[in-house]
C-alpha cells in the first residue's frame, strides 16, 4: 500500500509509547521485554521487566540462577512455561554462544520459547534486520486495512499474513516500523472500539469502507474451556507447612502448592477424607479448621475450581512427594496466583479474626473439625 509505512511512522512519532526497552539495542534486554510481554499488558509487564533486569543485569546472571528463583520472580505473570523457557534459553546462550546474546535470526529463533514473532522483534530492534514482526496487533491492523477474512489461526492465514507483513515492511527502518505498527494496533486500531474517526489510514482502510472493522480479524476455532477441580490440603504441624512441587507436564510446572487431590467434579470433605492419599498426608490425628472455596481461576484452556481445606495434623513426618517447610518461609516459594491470593487473604483474615477475638472474645480458630 502506497505511503503506508510513511503514514504509520509519522503517527508513531506523535503517539508511540516511550518504553524502556526501546531505548536500547541490547538484544538481551529486548528479548527479556518481548518474553515478558507475550500475553501480558505493558502496564503489568513493566514492573516485572525492571525487576528481572535489576536482579539479572546480563544473561549470564539469569543462566546462573536457580529455576526456583526465576519462577518466584515471575510469580503472578502466569503462563509459567515462558519463565522456564527464559531460564533455559539463558543457559543455552551461555553454553552455545559463549554468553553473547545472538542477533542472527536463525540463532535467535533456535532458542527455547522464541517463535517467528519474537525473533523478528529482537533482530529488527537490536540490529535493524529486515524481518516483519507479526503479533496480535499486526494481524488486526492488516486484516482491517485489507479487509481480509482468512482466519488468522490457520496455517494458510499465518502464511498469508506473514507474507503481507513482509511486503509492507520499511526495510530502511524495520525496528522502528515494527514498533510503530504494533503501537498502532494497541492504541489506535484497538480490538473493540477502533478509533476510525481520527485514524490517519481511514481513507485507505477497506474494512472501514465495508463496515467490517469490528469483525476483523477472523478466527476459526473457539477454544473449549474445561473445568478442573483442585482440592488443596493446607496442612500444618506446629510451625511447619506441607508443600509439593508440581513436576508433571501440566499447568504451573515447577511451582509449589499445598498437597492437592484433583477430582472429576466438586467433592465434599468427607469423601476426600476417606481417600488413601488423604490419610497418607495427614496421618491419624488431625483436625479440619475450615474449608475455603476460592473464586474460579481462568487459564487459557481451563477453569480451576479450587477449595482449600485448612488442616492441623500431629503427623510431623512429611508424606511422600511433599516437603515440610517453616511456615514463616512460605513467601520464599513461587506459588500459583490463586494460592498467592489465598495466602494474602489469610493474613488479612487472621488480623481481622484476632481483632474480633480481642473485642468479642470469640475463638480465633473454627471448631468445625472432624477428629479421628
Ligand atoms: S480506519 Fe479504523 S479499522 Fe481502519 S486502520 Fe484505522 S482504526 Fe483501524
Amino acid at each position: 500500500m502506497e505511503q503506508f509505512a510513511a503514514i504509520l511512522l509519522e503517527w508513531y512519532a506523535l503517539h508511540g509509547r516511550d518504553l524502556p526497552w526501546r531505548h536500547t539495542r541490547d538484544p538481551y534486554r529486548i528479548w527479556l521485554s518481548e518474553v515478558i510481554l507475550q500475553q501480558t499488558r505493558v502496564a503489568q509487564g513493566m514492573d516485572y521487566y525492571l525487576r528481572f533486569l535489576a536482579r539479572f543485569p546480563e544473561v549470564g546472571a539469569l543462566a546462573a540462577a536457580s529455576e526456583d528463583e526465576v519462577l518466584k520472580l515471575w510469580q503472578g505473570l502466569g503462563y509459567y512455561s515462558r519463565a522456564r523457557n527464559l531460564h533455559e534459553a539463558a543457559r543455552q546462550v551461555v553454553e552455545r554462544f559463549g554468553g553473547a546474546f545472538p542477533t542472527q535470526y536463525a540463532a535467535v529463533r533456535s532458542l527455547p520459547g522464541v517463535g517467528d514473532y519474537t525473533a523478528a522483534a529482537i533482530c529488527s530492534a537490536a540490529c535493524n534486520a529486515p524481518h516483519a514482526a507479526v503479533d496480535g496487533n499486526v494481524y488486526r491492523v492488516l486484516a482491517r486495512l485489507f479487509d481480509i477474512d482468512t482466519p488468522i489461526d490457520t496455517a494458510e492465514g499465518r502464511k498469508a499474513f506473514a507474507e503481507l507483513a513482509q511486503t509492507l515492511l520499511d526495510t530502511a527502518r524495520p525496528g522502528r516500523y515494527n514498533q510503530a505498527i504494533m503501537d498502532f494496533g494497541a492504541l489506535q486500531c484497538t480490538p473493540k472500539n477502533p478509533r476510525c474517526e481520527d485514524c490517519p489510514l481511514a481513507g485507505k482502510c477497506l474494512a472501514r469502507a465495508a463496515g467490517t472493522a469490528t469483525r476483523r480479524p477472523v478466527k476459526q476455532g473457539r477454544t473449549q474451556i474445561r473445568d478442573r477441580w483442585f482440592n488443596y490440603l493446607h496442612i500444618t504441624c506446629g510451625r511447619s507447612t506441607l508443600l509439593c512441587r508440581r513436576e508433571a507436564r501440566d499447568v504451573w510446572r515447577g511451582l509449589y502448592e499445598f498437597p492437592m487431590i484433583e477430582t472429576d467434579g466438586p467433592t465434599d470433605f468427607a469423601t476426600l477424607a476417606a481417600l488413601p492419599r488423604f490419610r497418607e498426608l495427614t496421618g491419624n490425628g488431625w483436625q479440619l479448621l475450615r474449608s475455603v472455596e476460592l473464586p474460579p481461576h481462568r487459564l487459557s484452556h481451563r477453569t480451576i475450581r479450587a477449595t482449600v481445606h485448612r488442616i492441623e495434623t500431629a503427623q510431623a513426618a512429611p508424606a511422600a512427594g511433599t516437603i515440610a517447610i517453616e511456615t514463616s518461609a512460605l513467601g520464599d516459594y513461587a506459588v500459583p496466583r490463586l494460592l498467592e491470593r489465598y495466602l494474602t487473604s489469610l493474613h488479612t483474615d487472621r488480623e481481622q479474626r484476632f481483632a474480633a477475638h480481642e473485642t468479642a472474645g470469640i475463638p480465633v480458630l473454627g471448631t468445625d473439625y472432624l477428629n479421628k
